[in-house]
């Protein structure tokens, strides 16, 4: 299975790269988690004929600003949009006019399914549950080719991420801070917390994306991470947009 991360930033773009979204591709489906501007790429990657689904974590915008790129693919097998009960009212209320084109108007059919916190099969196992934020934000775990990959941004520290987390082939989340520093106010995850959630649920690999844009200036700034924490937690992958792992 493929991983390919083709926003990496959290909340605005920058050099450094687009706002958050990932690409996994399956043997019979293309997963897509959120919808921040680098979803714009997924077509460089996909041959848009199996069926895509998109899970959004939540709805700040830079998760979902690029829901209005949507009418520049041709998903064959559809589109299944899945988020938190409440999404399809939220959604519908952006991806309108005056603001960008419906959904009804896309040139391929798309489904939007509100999942209630647990397990699901979709046909694939999803489990989901709510991070801490200071809005309403899922994290998922997905198992699909005797894989699992679990997604958790944006959040604090908090139980739910390691339960999803658990065991998991690769554990993909936030790091929105640098090391040593805390916002308690505005919950977010510096390196060594998204270490200590991968080590307790003994993930196999665990994937950084959502740099905060003003704290992560540089893709250096990036790299040092990778450096200072790599010995602690072998497994670790600082990511870059367009950066591929296989799993
Ligand atoms: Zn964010
Ligand atoms: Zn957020």
């Amino acid at each position: 299975m493929k991983v390919t991360f083709l926003g990496t930033n959290g909340w605005y773009d920058t050099l450094t790269g687009n706002t958050c979204s990932a690409l996994v591709q399956a043997a019979d489906y293309d997963f897509i988690l959120d919808a921040g501007n680098g979803i714009a790429k997924a077509d460089r990657y996909i041959t848009q004929d199996k069926p895509v689904y998109l899970f959004l974590s939540h709805l700040h915008l830079d998760h979902i600003a690029g829901l209005h790129t949507l009418v520049k693919f041709r998903f064959k097998e559809g589109l299944t949009i899945i988020g938190q009960p409440g999404i399809a009212a939220a959604l519908n209320g952006i991806v309108c006019e005056p603001y960008t084109i419906p959904f009804s108007d896309l040139p391929y059919d798309v489904t939007i399914t509100e999942l209630a916190e647990g397990r699901h099969t979709l046909p694939f196992a999803v489990e989901c549950l709510p991070l801490v934020h200071p809005v309403p934000c899922y994290g998922y775990r997905i198992e699909t080719d005797g894989k699992v990959i679990t997604y958790c941004t944006d959040t604090g520290v908090c139980e739910n991420a390691i339960t999803l987390a658990r065991e998991a082939d690769l554990l993909i989340t936030e790091c929105s801070l640098k090391p040593g520093e805390t916002s308690p106010d505005w919950p977010h995850l510096n390196p060594e917390d998204a270490i200590r959630i991968a080590q307790k649920a003994h993930a196999q690999r665990l994937a950084l994306m959502h740099f905060g844009a003003e704290v992560y200036r540089t893709l250096d700034d990036r790299r040092d991470v990778q450096e200072r924490f790599l010995q602690s937690y072998p497994g670790l992958v600082v990511t870059f947009d367009d950066m591929s792992l296989e799993i």
